[in-house]
């Protein structure tokens, strides 16, 4: 590693560990209480975690606690879906125009008749439909390669979680069963919801967001084991949406104040990617309205000012 490398790591660690210390006191927000388990985390967790695509590590805070994924896995599932069907086969299902509305809205595409795009619940669960496998027990496993593929590691689910995922599951139940009643996903709902909740149920640390990221910023290719996880046109689409959709309905804002593609989750999580630079992660569990981390929306908007990382800044730096 070059000098230059090296002094602009060690400023990057500093301002994480700076905003680490500025945001603790940050109390804002409650974390999800959709389903008990979440609502009982511990509020006060909060982790920044970075990686290069060269595989440079950065964390402050609780960087190996683990949570669940939830929506985040919505971007991963589309990538796979990308991959095993292409990307007309996946459009015919659903789109790529953000909502402006929640994630969980009862919404279709009525013009179109498709999911309006990946990252909003209906997207996800058209998207978890197109998994492959003949069988349930083949289409589980499907998953779990995916997720073992960007982790390294054979992926937990919070079997909790899960279980409470579905027995509270009843809008998800009816966005899924409009989509059926439309024809967008096939005859197979409950078994469709059961791998949604499952892919949302799966155990993560910042630092696995962090890697996940720098997978996705790095065009597909691990930067630790230098694996192709995710065909390079596939990232193309992926950090699209991520950077339009990612954000709940705060995509807008998000796009405009910080303009790193992203995507978060009610667990706390937010996964961001620098396209050739690396993977950025933030884990607290507190959210706002909209079902965004309160500390890690501040973290991003600081990281992205100081360091000039929005995608159409004129003076982005350390890309490749
Ligand atoms: N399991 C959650 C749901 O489907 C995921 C939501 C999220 O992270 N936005 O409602």
């Amino acid at each position: 590693m070059s000098d230059e490398r090296d002094a602009r790591r060690a400023w990057f660690e500093q301002a994480c560990v700076g905003l680490h210390d500025r945001y603790a006191s940050l109390q804002d927000g409650e974390p999800a209480s959709y389903i008990p388990e979440l609502a009982e985390v511990d509020p006060d967790r909060f982790a920044i975690a970075a990686m290069t695509v060269q595989g440079e590590r950065i964390g402050v805070g609780d960087c190996d606690h683990e949570f669940t994924i939830q929506s985040i896995s919505k971007l991963l599932l589309y990538g796979l879906a990308l991959e095993t069907h292409g990307r007309e086969r996946v459009l015919e299902r659903v789109g790529v125009a953000p909502t402006g509305d929640a994630f969980n809205a009862i919404e279709l595409d009525e013009a179109t008749n498709r999911a309006p795009n990946p990252m909003v619940n209906a997207g996800a669960i058209a998207i978890t439909d197109m998994v492959a496998g003949a069988t349930v027990d083949e289409r589980v496993e499907t998953m779990r390669a995916m997720y073992e593929r960007y982790l390294g590691r054979t992926p937990t689910i919070d079997r909790t979680v899960w279980a409470s995922e579905r027995e509270t599951g009843n809008r998800n139940r009816a966005i899924a069963y409009l989509m059926l009643s439309r024809g967008i996903i096939e005859d197979r709902v409950e078994e469709t919801l059961d791998l949604y909740f499952a892919q949302c149920s799966v155990l993560v640390t910042a630092h696995d967001l962090a890697l996940i990221g720098a997978t996705i910023a790095n065009h597909g290719v691990h930067p630790l084991t230098g694996e192709q996880v995710v065909p390079r046109e596939v990232t193309r689409d992926m950090l699209t949406v991520a950077l339009t959709c990612g954000m709940y309905d705060y995509a807008g804002e998000w796009a405009f104040s910080v303009g790193i593609p992203a995507k978060s989750g009610v667990g706390g999580g937010i996964l961001g990617m620098l396209p050739g630079v690396g993977g950025l992660a933030t884990f607290s569990p507190r959210l706002d309205d909209i079902g965004n981390s309160v500390r890690g929306l501040r973290v991003f908007e600081q990281l992205s000012h100081h360091f000039d990382l929005h995608l159409f800044d004129p003076d982005r730096p350390w890309t490749r």
